[in-house]
């Protein structure tokens, strides 16, 4: 009994040391815990490393590289390579916070922590969750396997791994059947399988191969974009570049050893196959394990972090927020929403830390630069209901040169030098003062 006792009171209470190599489960605690160190993870953790005490912010984050994912576009067409997309993850997250090299596998919201892959547990005051979308390749069978495959002609810009295939996959087209994909989950960046699309045309114009191909664009949605303004630009690139476009077509299968595309018509009453040279896909997609499959009352039916459309606060947990791809709000899942979502979380989180209440809204911004060929874009940028709310003083529905540049220059230099570290909220001010009545 005594040395029962003698034991438990040695149990050391929850400690603040940390280690990332220990082989002991360990309990954690902090005043503030970031999920995810991506676009919107890094950022918010720098917002706060500032304001809070050393180490009192933890980040949780499994991954030992950062990529600006908008560019992995680029690499697929050529333009860019996948170095130039990626960093050091210690090279982008606060020097003032803790990362915890681990992965989250369960939210206790009841008891305020969280339950790390490597046994830890991590109790916080505050919490905030942006874990990203993650590509569900095993909904589509036979993807997988494609994508693995060096010469199956199959690729995707929405990986790392595969976005570098699309660009061999386009040089080595020598005419006939160029296939594209968009499935019937929610994406991130959903411009960007049109994009692509677009970007395939204009370099097999270049490589005098168009005329000997045909381009089929296969969308789950009932139009080429949800805003309205745009869509009617964009189904003027579609004509213009005599793209067809099958609407409500989803990828069912991908049969590489006979190079079939498998699709069938949302309402599942009908089976199309398509043959193809070049196959690219965008998987279907879904929130990290620990979401979808976590504790229902975290999130909405879908798996997403259920949090007030406005203030990005918790539907049921007013110590927890959420931000980016992973929470359940209407809007495009965009760097361009997290970007103005990265204010919000701040003033409110904060205000919740002195007792206040949420009082900062988040509109729904989204931005989607439209690649529509090299050297050209359509810079899309709206909020909630599909309303646009564009920064520069021109129509940004018509394609542009600056828009292009913007897209492939400023926006990675914006990110790596002020959004990566929590000093960009996106284009409000300078919209303020180049087009203070918006168009
Ligand atoms: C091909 C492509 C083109 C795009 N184009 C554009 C564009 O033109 N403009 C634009 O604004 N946006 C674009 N985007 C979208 C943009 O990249 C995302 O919306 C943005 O990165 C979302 O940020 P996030 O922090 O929510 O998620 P992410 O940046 O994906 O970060 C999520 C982080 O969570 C981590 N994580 C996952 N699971 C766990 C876990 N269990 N525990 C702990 N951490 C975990 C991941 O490792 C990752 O680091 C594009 C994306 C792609 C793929």
């Amino acid at each position: 009994m005594n040395i029962l006792k003698k034991l438990t009171t040695n149990i050391p209470p929850i400690t603040k040391s940390f280690s990332v190599s220990s082989a002991h489960n360990t309990n954690y605690s902090c005043k503030l815990l970031v999920i995810g160190g991506g676009s919107g993870g890094c950022a918010i953790a720098a917002k706060f490393a500032r304001r809070l005490k050393k180490d009192e912010v933890y980040i949780l984050e499994p991954n030992e590289e950062h990529y600006f994912q908008p560019l992995w576009t680029l690499v697929g067409a050529g333009v860019k390579t996948v170095p130039q997309t990626r960093r050091r993850m210690k090279s982008v997250l606060p020097s003032n916070a803790k990362w915890l090299k681990d992965a989250a596998v369960s939210i206790k919201p009841k008891s305020n922590s969280v339950m790390t892959k490597e046994g830890h547990e991590i109790q916080y005051e505050y919490l905030v969750v942006c874990a990203g979308l993650q590509n569900d390749y095993a909904k589509v069978p036979g993807m997988l396997e494609a994508l693995k495959h060096p010469a199956s002609g199959v690729s995707t810009i929405y990986s790392a791994e595969y976005c570098g295939k699309t660009w061999a996959d386009l040089r080595s087209f020598k005419g006939g059947e160029a296939v594209f994909t968009y499935p019937d989950t929610p994406i991130k960046c959903p411009g960007a399988p049109q994009k692509i699309a677009y970007l395939t045309d204009s370099y097999l114009r270049m490589s005098h191969v168009r005329s000997k191909s045909n381009i089929t664009y296969n969308t789950c949605l009932p139009v080429i974009f949800g805003v309205k303004k745009y869509a009617d630009a964009l189904m003027k690139v579609v004509e213009r570049k005599n793209i067809k476009v099958n609407y409500k077509t989803v990828l069912k299968e991908v049969r590489s050893d006979k190079k079939e595309a498998v699709f069938y018509t949302d309402d599942k009453t009908k089976e199309i196959t398509l043959p193809y040279d070049m196959l690219h896909v965008t998987p279907p997609m879904k929130t990290p394990e620990f979401l979808a499959r976590g504790d229902p009352s975290l999130v909405d039916g879908g798996g997403f972090l259920a949090v007030d459309k406005y203030t990005l606060r918790h539907a049921r947990y007013p110590n927890v927020y959420g931000l980016g791809d992973c929470i359940n709000t209407p809007n495009s899942k965009t760097v361009a929403a997290v970007a103005k979502q990265l204010k919000v979380v701040e003033m409110n989180l904060s205000r919740a830390m002195s007792n206040d209440e949420p009082n900062k809204k988040y509109d729904g911004y989204g931005a989607c630069p439209l690649l529509t060929e090299y050297g050209k874009c359509i810079l899309a940028e709206f909020v909630y209901d599909g309303v646009p709310h564009e920064t520069m003083p021109f129509n940004q529905a018509r394609e542009s040169t600056i828009a292009y540049y913007m897209k492939k220059d400023l926006f990675p230099l914006l990110y790596w030098t002020l959004m990566v570290r929590g000093y960009y909220n996106g284009p409000e001010i300078v919209r303020n003062i180049i087009n203070p009545l918006g168009n």
